[in-house]
């Protein structure tokens, strides 16, 4: 069966038992959450998660390996300066994800900002070294990204390179169609979209897709995340991820824009499912 979710809420007072009913409500069977603010490294103590109530009621309904977390936006694992922070922040998520069993933690592989690509890159690897030493179980997902601003990791060559040099089986990839769409692959074409995921390496190493459509053409470099079928991409080539026997092992996971105010991924994920 495909698994196909979308990022939720995950807040005070009830944690998992919200954020799970409402994945359920929206026949998700996975989801992604935040473990607090995306824009903030404060976070709830665990023991408020309201784990034990979510395995008693939900755990065979979305298993906890199934629950995606994202880390914040704000921690550069590639900056020179800031990576310290950022590894002794994402140590304790992971930490926070052992205990409520999570498997997958996505991540954007960072800016480069003053600093060269190059020296940006390096760190990221010895970032991601240090944190794998201090931590266990749980897989990072370097993100594909747009390629806006100083971004790195837009390009699948330079991800497989990162991967490489790290060479953990413990780091994978998510790949986002709305970002590698802005970078300039073109998703309509799935054939090809396949021939260069395989070309590049990188295919074997996607656990999860995040499957947004796109405000913006092809190569725009923008990062807009648009509803599905709404925007350039279009309905068909998503589903057609969606339901790829290529991606039948993946997770696939929403994280479209509002409408009036609300999610409308449980519209969606009926669109997308066959
Ligand atoms: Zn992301």
């Amino acid at each position: 069966m495909i698994k196909l979710g979308s990022h939720i809420k995950f807040k005070s007072p009830n944690y998992l038992i919200d954020s799970i009913e409402e994945s359920i409500e929206n026949k998700a069977n996975t989801m992604m959450i935040y473990l607090g603010p995306p824009q903030s490294t404060i976070r709830a103590n665990i023991s408020k998660y309201k784990l034990e109530e979510y395995k008693e009621k939900y755990k065979n309904i979305i298993k906890p390996e199934d629950i995606i977390v994202h880390a914040p936006y704000i921690t550069n694992l590639a900056n020179p300066e800031k990576k310290n922070f950022a590894c002794e922040f994402l140590i304790k998520e992971i930490e926070r994800m052992n205990y409520i069993g999570a498997k997958y933690l996505i991540i954007h592989p960072g800016s480069h900002t003053k600093f060269t690509r190059k020296d940006s890159i390096k760190t990221l690897i010895e970032s991601l070294k240090y944190i794998f030493i201090n931590t266990k179980n749980v897989e990072i997902l370097i993100e594909t990204m747009s390629g806006k601003g100083t971004e790195i990791g837009a390009k699948f060559e330079e991800i497989k390179y990162i991967i490489d040099k790290v060479n953990n089986s413990r780091l994978n990839v998510c790949l986002d169609t709305c970002h590698i769409w802005d970078y300039g692959y073109d998703v309509k074409n799935f054939k090809k979209l396949i021939k260069e995921l395989k070309k590049t390496k990188i295919f074997s190493l996607i656990k999860v897709i995040h499957v947004n459509d796109s405000k913006n053409p092809i190569g725009s470099s923008k990062d807009r995340h648009e509803n599905i079928g709404k925007g350039y991409i279009g309905l068909e080539p998503l589903k057609k991820i969606v339901n790829a026997q290529e991606f039948k092992n993946v997770i696939k996971i929403l994280e479209t824009p509002l409408v009036n105010k609300k999610p409308i991924y449980k519209k969606e994920i009926k669109l997308l499912s066959v």
